[in-house]
């Protein structure tokens, strides 16, 4: 068996450690004689499994106190509808900004409950940029600023965190979690689904201020509703046990290599060295602004599109899969989450010299 270096933007590669660790407590965890995926979400095993990743998480994080984590199903795009259901209160209108697809889902949600705001957008730029910070109209009136700091499909990340004063802040950071170290009480809440970064598909992540939790209009589905999740720690219902389960071993991992510190300086490297080869050879091309600049989601093109196929075909044939582009940018993408290692950087990087040189 061999496994590819798979480029894939998400679901995506997960640390090889860890799903070997998985493997191996697959039909009995801990001497419990079952697998994690058969266990009664309320049973001693189970909670000792819970509270143990949400416990790392927040070390991870160095999440304050007044802060509940909450691990839920739906993925991220069931949050572009909680939030607001959850954040308005007594509020008509929330802003947003608006750097890429993702952020245009969350408006286009939004925008069922209540009057978006779009305070800044670089939808001009074909989504290359971040709009300046003191170009933003932003309501003070505003129930929540929302944002998504890092932009999965246009590969633009946002490299500070917006002050938006007394106005809560909200992330969606699917795809950029856990891959730099953050200071989680700038914000309001914090969500992702956990196929980029963290777990398996199924498991998506809430980070949120308990001043905000509470406040959900009447019509909100209990599901939805956040202190449903909070009162229970989570268990409300059935939890994701397995994605669950397995976050936590990834938590363990990340803590394996220095926490976010270690693991930030492992991104930026491999992130540095994939964009010094694009920007080394006019054979390659990447649009965005070098200073936004995503370090998870590298988007590139090739001079000539007509060389698409033979360079997907034959970098398969390297074990360098799942590197096609999203339909709306066209040519490639090397998603690089915290889980590629930096050899699979290396041998993409290697193959795109040799390609350059064959085809120019
Ligand atoms: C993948 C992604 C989503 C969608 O996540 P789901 O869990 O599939 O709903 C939302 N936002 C961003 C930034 C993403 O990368």
């Amino acid at each position: 068996m061999s496994r590819v270096f798979n480029f894939s933007a998400g679901p995506a590669m997960l640390p090889e450690a860890v799903i070997k660790k998985a493997s191996e407590e697959m039909l009995d965890w801990n001497g419990e004689g079952m697998s994690v995926m058969e266990m009664s979400h309320r049973g001693k095993a189970f909670m000792s499994i819970a509270s143990k990743a949400e416990a790392d998480l927040r070390t991870l994080l160095s999440i304050p106190d007044n802060y509940k984590v909450l691990f839920l199903q739906g993925g991220a795009s069931q949050q572009f509808a909680a939030i607001p259901l959850n954040l308005l209160g007594d509020k008509k209108t929330a802003d947003y900004v608006n750097t890429g697809m993702w952020s245009k889902k969350a408006i286009a949600e939004a925008k069922r409950y209540c009057d978006v705001n779009v305070v800044a957008t670089s939808e001009d730029s074909g989504f290359t940029t971040i709009p300046e910070f003191s170009s933003w109209k932003l309501n003070p009136d505003a129930a929540y600023v929302h944002y998504t700091p890092n932009e999965t499909i246009g590969g633009v990340e946002f490299d500070y965190i917006p002050d938006t004063g007394d106005v809560p802040l909200i992330a969606d950071m699917s795809s950029t979690i856990l891959s730099r170290p953050v200071d989680v009480s700038k914000f309001g809440m914090i969500y992702a689904g956990a196929q980029k970064n963290v777990g398996p598909a199924g498991l998506t992540l809430v980070i949120i201020r308990e001043d905000l939790i509470g406040n959900a209009s009447d019509s909100t589905p209990a599901m939805l509703n956040y202190k449903t999740h909070a009162d229970n720690d989570s268990m409300y219902n059935t939890p994701p046990t397995y994605s669950w389960y397995f976050a936590g071993l990834v938590f363990e991992w990340v803590l394996g290599k220095g926490g976010l510190e270690g693991i930030g300086q492992i991104n930026k490297a491999k992130s540095d060295k994939l964009y010094a080869a694009i920007d080394g050879s006019d054979f390659y091309a990447n649009p965005v602004e070098i200073r936004y600049r995503s370090w998870m989601n590298v988007p590139f093109t090739l001079k000539n599109s007509d060389l698409d196929a033979a360079f997907l075909e034959q970098a398969a044939k390297k074990g360098l899969a799942t590197l096609k582009g999203h339909r709306s940018v066209g040519g490639m993408r090397a998603s690089i989450y915290n889980a590629m290692p930096e050899e699979g950087v290396n041998t993409l990087v290697d193959f795109m010299n040799e390609f350059a040189k064959e085809n120019s």
